[in-house]
């Protein structure tokens, strides 16, 4: 990533109730100059939004692209960092082509969530704590890497959303109906948004 580069224009982000974020993306088959422009648009417009993750649905482009940077805030991955967090944390901010989860632990980690497509709604979701991520970097280059922490619940939160899935529909029943008031009023407001776009 280059330092000093000219900060792009914001994407414009979707929300919950915009049919985009339920489409199965398709696969990204060639990185052109037009992808890597997109993926640094991403880039910017999810530090804007304050997010750690960003899937390219969120943005409108159904296609299998996230943009991610779990780095702690001090730049110290804990002692017991597992070995996708020491290699990719150095080289974040990073966009990953096609990710696939391709294992996942039975060990289970429960933690808040929130989506910048679910904004001001958190809520804790159970996720496998550990998962083996398979996907390609911009520059070409193939990691097939084990990740635990925020990296993993991050890549799990983002290759859902290019599967159609959003992190309410995973809540314990109980805990969703403590948002879905909330998440019922967000999906009125989008729909109602999109209605009067399309006049
Ligand atoms: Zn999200």
């Amino acid at each position: 990533m280059v330092f000093f580069r000219k900060k792009t224009e914001a994407l414009t982000l979707r929300f919950y109730g915009d049919p985009v974020l339920r489409k199965k993306a398709k696969p990204v088959v060639a990185v052109t100059p037009e992808l890597c422009a997109f993926a640094e648009q991403m880039v910017d417009t999810m530090y804007d939004s304050r997010g750690v993750g960003l899937a390219a649905p969120q943005v409108g482009k159904s296609l299998r692209l996230i943009v991610l940077d779990t780095a702690p805030p001090k730049g110290d991955l804990p002692p017991d960092a597992s070995p996708g967090e020491i290699l990719l944390t150095p080289r974040m901010p990073l966009a990953l082509l096609n990710p696939e989860v391709i294992a996942v632990s039975k060990e289970k980690d429960v933690a808040s969530e929130g989506c910048l497509s679910v904004p001001k709604i958190f809520a804790d979701v159970e996720r496998p704590a550990f998962v083996v991520l398979r996907a390609t970097l911009l520059d070409g280059e193939k990691v097939e890497v084990e990740c635990g922490g925020l990296l993993a619940r991050c890549v799990l939160h983002e290759i859902d959303h290019l599967d159609g899935v959003l992190f309410p529909d995973r809540l314990a029943k109980a805990d969703f109906s403590e948002v879905a008031e909330e998440v019922a009023e967000l999906e009125a407001q989008t729909k109602a948004s999109l209605k009067t776009k399309k006049g």
